[in-house]
């Protein structure tokens, strides 16, 4: 699915990634280890084409991202949700609002929104909450409002840069089970984390990052 061929980036002189050659399969669920700073959200920034990739080639389905015209660049993303340690909720509104708003600026109409936001938060397990506002819910909880906002326009993608970062233990692990479950149905995921603890627990392929290199 994801094909990386000898990708650099630079950020001014320096290389924040060198030489990178990785393959990811359609369902696989990887984790990105490495120290802060290694180089983890950079190689998801250049999987939406954020940023620019300086050398080398990324295949999405065979299609290469590198030199991707910026009129593609909306097909390109709507195959990819993502997710981030700081989460951006919609502070003024609920819960069902924060991922109806998002399939708006998608494009969807009021009528599938109805219909699919009950179905996302069903998934996220927070149907339960579908009123309730941010400020009336825990880290853990907002991120998973965050992940089911990601999946609305139904990404065959999911990068998760350090979604637990704020988290403690408990949301982390509730956040971490519903990454995994959402990879049992099909999505593929990509979690960059510098916490070796939680991707022991995860048991699946791991790829770490050192300076911008992949060691093992
Ligand atoms: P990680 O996600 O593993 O913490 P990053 O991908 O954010 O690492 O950073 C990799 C390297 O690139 C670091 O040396 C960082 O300082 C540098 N870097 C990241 N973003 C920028 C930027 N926008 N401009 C300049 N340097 C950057």
């Amino acid at each position: 699915m994801i094909s990386f061929k000898k990708v650099t980036k630079y950020y001014g002189n320096s290389k924040a990634l060198q030489d990178i050659n990785l393959e990811i399969n359609h369902g696989e669920f990887i984790s990105l280890v490495g120290l802060s700073g290694a180089g983890k959200s950079t190689l998801m920034k250049l999987l939406t084409r954020e940023e620019d990739i300086d050398d080398g080639q990324i295949l999405i389905d065979n299609i290469d991202i590198s030199n991707i015209k910026k009129k593609d660049l909306p097909y390109l993303r709507r195959k990819i949700g993502m997710v981030f340690q700081d989460i951006k909720l919609l502070p003024k509104r609920t819960a069902f609002e924060n991922v109806a708003f998002a399939m708006e600026v998608s494009g969807y109409t009021m009528d599938k929104i109805v219909v699919e936001v009950p179905k996302i938060l069903e998934l996220v397990g927070l149907i339960h909450k579908k009123n309730n506002f941010p400020h009336e819910m825990s880290g853990g909880e907002k991120q998973r409002i965050a992940i089911a906002r990601s999946l609305s326009h139904r990404p065959v993608l999911l990068l998760a840069d350090e979604p637990t970062g704020n988290l403690d233990e408990v949301n982390a692990n509730e956040v971490i089970e519903l990454l995994l479950k959402i990879n049992k149905l099909g999505t593929t995921v990509v979690l960059a984390t510098h916490a070796a603890d939680i991707v022991n627990k995860i048991k699946k392929r791991v790829i770490t990052i050192e300076g911008g290199k992949i060691t093992f």
